[in-house]
C-alpha cells in the first residue's frame, strides 16, 4: 500500500509532512498554491499520516504496483 494526496480535498495545512517518517511528503515544485504530494518511491505505506489528516479523504491508500 502507498499513499497519495487528493489536491482537490487536502487543505494544505501540512501535517502529513510533518509526520511522515520518510519525508515523502514534499512540497509540489511547481504549484504557486503551497500543494503537497506524496513522492511515490518514497512512501513505504506506513499509514503514520493518516491519522493527522483533518481533510476527509484528502490522504488516499492505493496498492503498488
Ligand atoms: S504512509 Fe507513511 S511513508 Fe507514506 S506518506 Fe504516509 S507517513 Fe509517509
Ligand atoms: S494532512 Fe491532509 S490536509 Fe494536511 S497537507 Fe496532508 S493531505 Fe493535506
Amino acid at each position: 500500500m502507498k499513499i497519495s494526496i487528493d489536491v482537490d480535498k487536502c487543505i494544505r495545512c501540512g501535517l502529513c509532512r510533518e509526520v511522515c517518517p520518510e519525508d515523502a511528503v514534499h512540497p509540489m515544485l511547481h504549484s504557486i498554491h503551497h500543494r503537497f504530494e506524496v513522492i511515490a518511491d518514497e512512501c513505504t505505506g506506513c499509514g503514520d499520516c493518516l491519522s493527522y489528516c483533518a481533510a476527509a479523504g484528502a490522504l488516499v491508500e492505493y496498492e503498488a504496483a
